[in-house]
């Protein structure tokens, strides 16, 4: 028999049957599969309520990746589905472990697999803390092998949950076999924000508040809530969004050189930047942060109902489909520095991006002429275009004393698009690899908590009176643009009619 693969492992899906396994995780483990980041030493054992066989289940694994862009698809597919099994599975039964040890176990024998698990949550958070500690009465976690937890968002709803939630689960797992997902860490241009700054002697000698005058990110959607209003009742856009994605972006673009690559000196590098962020006291909420709720409006010619016209959501609501926040960190690179962020839903355009902008030249011999001049930005197009655009001022190819904006572009899409594994697929195989470095760690989940906890309890306590406040369409309400305003800037890029 070979040496089983340093992945060797049986993955177990809780919550097998939901939307996450079929629209993320089934697709992401075909894609590695089929490009051999998997050797056959894997099985994946599915767990939902529902009663499925090993063949029906096989067959919804069939179908979630029919559409997946990989070569030879039939027969990788039959060889691919020969590794699933399904366990109907009660969270709350000790015979639903028993089983499902019994189960892993002679995978274990048959695929070659040396006891390494990897626990897939992919359900609704209330189930993580039972699952963990049944896990461990019943035996599921004490083999030879290595153990991994894979959570998925929400950690918590503020705070205390997620410190509950963290206790729980911390009674049985330590703290690097906790794999916390936040997706946008396995964006390509994500993880590229490190490799712009520490690999380009252009970019990190001016990323400082001696050269840089603000930094904007952006995360619009054009859809609305569709049919996920109950949950989005709860959550809103400042849990759903500002304290994991865009506080972890934020946290990438602010921190320091860390000492090196390593997971640890890169995560504690982050956690820095999270402790220097002022926090917001609740008299002071509508100084820094600017909430909306999107209204009807007319999108392509269609006309889209307002927030609280949604299926599930209260007539009156008071949550936010979109926040828009100035956020400073107190630290010596950064004191001075606006980060300016925004996200929500039924926007403009679906898009992320970062955008630098540069501070001007003490003296600028060209301010005085009449060409056009703008700052130089850096911008990086997270999603869906992958790449950045330098935006730099040469001259006018007709007047030697005038300039013009000229740009220039690499876009990752036309190089490697076809290559460029998704999110959750490189998540994916990271876990398998037991590198948690684009995981979030317990001490950044919690300080994120406690920033974001009195912006939500002040808006929880008073109702927003102008509320719904943007026209389904528009970049959220003019209170965000009157932001950025007050300090001399403006959102990139600027409205077409300014
Ligand atoms: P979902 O479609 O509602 O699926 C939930 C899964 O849990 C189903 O397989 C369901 O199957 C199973 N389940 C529910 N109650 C159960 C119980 N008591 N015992 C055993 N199984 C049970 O949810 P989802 O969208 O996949 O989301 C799963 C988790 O991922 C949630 O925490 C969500 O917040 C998070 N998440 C999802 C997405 C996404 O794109 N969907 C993105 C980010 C985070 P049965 O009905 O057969 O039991």
């Amino acid at each position: 028999m070979n040496q089983p693969s340093k992945k060797a492992s049986v993955i177990v899906i809780f919550g097998a049957t939901g939307d996450l396994a079929k629209r993320k995780l089934f697709p992401s483990l075909y894609n590695l599969y089929c490009k051999g980041e998997l050797e056959e030493d894997f099985a994946v054992v599915g767990v939902a309520r529902r009663k499925l066989s090993n063949e029906e289940f096989r067959s919804r694994v069939h179908d979630a990746v029919i559409d997946t862009a990989c070569m030879d698809k039939d027969d990788k597919h039959k060889q691919f589905s020969d590794h699933f099994f399904y366990q109907p599975f009660d969270v709350t039964k000790s015979e639903s472990y028993q089983d499902l040890k019994a189960l892993t176990e002679s995978l274990d024998t048959e695929f070659n697999i040396p006891g390494n698990r990897i626990f897939y949550m992919a359900m609704a958070p209330e189930f993580f803390g039972t699952i963990a500690l049944n896990l461990d009465a019943e035996g599921l976690i004490e083999g030879d092998g290595w153990n991994r937890l894979v959570i998925e968002k929400p950690f918590g709803h503020n705070f205390s949950s997620a410190q509950k939630l963290n206790d729980e689960i911390r009674q049985v797992f330590s703290e690097d076999e906790i794999y916390r997902i936040d997706h946008y860490l396995g964006k390509e241009m994500v993880q590229n924000i490190e490799a712009i700054r520490f690999a380009n002697a252009l970019f990190e000698p001016l990323w400082n508040n001696r050269y840089i005058s603000n930094i904007q990110i952006t995360s619009s959607e054009t859809v609305g809530v569709e049919n996920r209003g109950g949950y989005y009742e709860k959550s809103g856009a400042l849990r759903d969004m500002v304290q994991n994605h865009m506080l972890q972006m934020v946290s990438l673009l602010a921190m320091e050189p860390p000492a090196s690559l390593s997971t640890e000196e890169i995560r504690s590098e982050k956690v820095k930047v999270l402790r220097a962020l002022r926090a917001v006291i609740p008299e002071e909420v509508s100084k820094y942060f600017v909430r909306g709720q999107y209204d009807a409006g007319e999108v392509n010619g269609t006309h889209l109902q307002g927030y609280r016209e949604e299926e599930n959501v209260d007539e009156a609501s008071n949550t936010e489909t979109f926040v828009g926040a100035k956020l400073m960190i107190d630290n010596f690179r950064w004191a001075g520095v606006p980060f300016y962020i925004r996200t929500g839903k039924r926007m403009t355009s679906k898009s992320t991006k970062i955008v630098i902008e540069f501070k001007d030249m003490p003296m600028n011999l060209y301010k005085e002429q009449s060409g056009k001049l703008g700052p130089n930005l850096l911008v990086i197009h997270i999603q869906p275009e992958e790449g950045m655009t330098l935006h730099l001022n040469a001259k006018d190819t007709g007047d030697m004393r005038k300039t013009t904006p000229i740009q220039l572009n690499f876009n990752n899409k036309q190089e490697n698009y076809i290559n460029s594994p998704e999110a959750y697929e490189r998540l994916l195989h990271d876990v398998m690899r037991g590198d948690a470095t684009n995981f979030t760690r317990w001490d950044e989940v919690a300080l994120s908590w406690k920033f974001i906890d009195p912006i939500s309890i002040a808006w929880a306590n008073e109702k927003e009176p102008t509320f719904p406040n943007y026209a389904s369409g528009l970049m959220g309400p003019q209170a965000s643009d009157d932001l950025l305003e007050k300090d001399g800037f403006h959102w990139w890029p600027l409205p077409e009619n300014k």
